[in-house]
């Protein structure tokens, strides 16, 4: 007898930082709107931050519903954390594993047992807790597929990759672009965090184990690289960009209080004229960086909306924006803690995006129709801004020159005066904004209806119901 799809119970766990949440989130809403019930979970600690998931702890998503619990990661609610990252993720994995499974029995408890576990590979112990309790498991890989190839290649020495000193060696993989050592996450070259590297390569520990391997990206825009990862790796079912698939996009899972009346500032601004500037939940620009983007923003004499937000309490401090700054800026620009970066995208006030290339941001500029000033600082922001300006041509990366405290390299104001004109008025502005034009056109084509994400979710769905039954 075929299971009922409403009978079927996908929990889904993400890793505890908002690059991972918004994918995990969107995938959930995603699935409810297929008409399952998805639990989604992370740590309590951010569970709690995440004001408008502890709110609302049910939503109706079309036929399906949206649940949120969360489980301990061993810390108390406002007890810093993660200033030592190898212990605490060791103490995620006991103690997090512990009430991870406690969360699991509960669903049994009350009638509604887990059918599928998505797990964020970054939590690679879900994976294995899945098989201990004979629940099926699959991925959420949260980084494009190009990356996941360059860590899958160094993780399993499939190729040499330069160190700091052969900076002239270019990194050639099957399917990609030939890497530059700038191109490459520099946690395999220059490898700054010792314990984040062992993070990133253990998530390959566990991925053998998942029935499928689901990427936020689509078949068009990495189809090559998508095929030469699964025949080599575990089957890949790329359904992005979630954020375009997301059925109910009330539900946000922001870890700060967005500010919406930058929305309202933007409604007064004229088409095309603001240049959006965030970099993403975790970089933390330095104060000489801070002091010549700052005054690149002015000297370029475009209207700027800005993210300049608070780190998390362990995290470190405000940034501290140049003294008079903000009375320079009045009238000119607005600066706000965080806002809701998917409806300022989609804005028509906003002519580009200054953006370090995480790849949320990546994919939802690229598929808003967005052009891109990149402006990477670590990891895997290397390889995105690589892809969005060489392979998908939809902006300009800002030249980095070593002026910095100790030779640190900057972008200069001059730089980010230069980067907004070019990519706004420069010779090939117009070239860039069709290309940008092009990728928003490709995803919507993708998530409507027969798209190839709307298809590979129709399809992963269909495995779930196959497994439960
Ligand atoms: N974001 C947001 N508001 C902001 C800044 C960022 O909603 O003011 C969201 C953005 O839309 C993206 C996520 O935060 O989904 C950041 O993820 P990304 O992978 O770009 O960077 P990370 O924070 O992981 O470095």
């Amino acid at each position: 007898m075929e299971c009922k799809k409403s009978n079927l119970h996908v929990l889904l766990v993400s890793f505890p930082a908002q690059g991972h949440i918004n994918p995990l989130l969107r995938l959930a809403k995603c699935l409810a709107s297929k008409g399952l019930l998805v639990t989604f979970s992370t740590t309590e600690t951010i569970g709690h931050m995440m004001k408008e998931a502890t709110n609302t702890k049910s939503t109706n998503i079309g036929q399906g519903e949206l649940r949120f619990e969360f489980f301990s990661d061993g810390w108390e609610i406002d007890e810093p954390q993660r200033a030592n990252l190898a212990t605490w993720m060791h103490q995620l994995k006991t103690a997090g594993r512990e009430s991870f499974i406690e969360l699991i029995n509960r669903q049994s408890e009350t009638g509604k047992p887990v059918s599928c576990i998505i797990n964020n590979p970054f939590v690679p112990w879900a994976t294995d807790v899945a098989a201990e309790l004979e629940i099926p498991c699959a991925v959420l890989w949260v980084q494009s597929c190009a990356v996941y190839s360059i860590y899958y290649n160094f993780q399993h020495q499939l190729a040499s990759f330069p160190n700091p000193d052969q900076r002239d060696m270019v990194l050639d993989l099957p399917s990609l672009p030939s890497l530059e050592f700038d191109d490459i996450p520099d946690f395999l070259t220059l490898n700054p965090f010792d314990s984040l590297r062992k993070v990133i390569l253990s998530q390959f520990k566990n991925l053998d184990k998942a029935f499928c391997v689901l990427v936020d990206s689509f078949e068009e825009l990495e189809r090559e690289t998508i095929e030469v990862m699964s025949r080599i790796s575990a089957p890949i079912k790329p359904v992005g960009p979630l954020f375009r698939s997301t059925k109910n996009a009330s539900v946000r899972g922001d870890i700060w209080k967005a500010t919406d009346d930058c929305l309202q500032w933007l409604d007064s601004q004229s088409p095309n004229s603001v240049v959006y500037v965030s970099f993403g939940s975790v970089v933390a620009l330095s104060s000489e960086q801070l002091q010549e983007l700052s005054a690149g923003l002015l000297k370029s004499g475009t209207p700027f909306l800005w993210v300049v937000k608070t780190p998390p309490p362990d995290m470190g401090s405000k940034p501290e924006l140049p003294q008079g700054f903000k009375e320079e800026a009045e009238g000119k620009g607005m600066v706000v803690e965080w806002c809701p970066q998917e409806q300022v995208l989609a804005h028509s006030a906003v002519s580009c995006f200054i953006t370090h290339c995480g790849w949320n941001s990546s994919m939802e500029c690229l598929t808003s129709g967005v052009p891109v000033v990149a402006f990477p600082q670590w990891g895997d922001q290397n390889t995105n801004a690589k892809f969005l300006i060489d392979v998908y041509g939809v902006g300009i990366r800002a030249k980095k020159t070593p002026t910095g405290k100790n030779g640190a390299p900057v972008v200069t104001r001059d730089e980010v005066e230069r980067c907004i004109f070019e990519v706004t008025k420069g010779a090939n502005a117009e070239e860039i904004k069709k290309n940008a034009v092009k990728w928003k056109e490709a995803a919507e084509a993708a998530v409507a209806d027969g798209g190839s994400s709307h298809r590979n979710i129709e399809l992963f769905v269909d495995d779930i119901q196959r497994m439960a039954c």
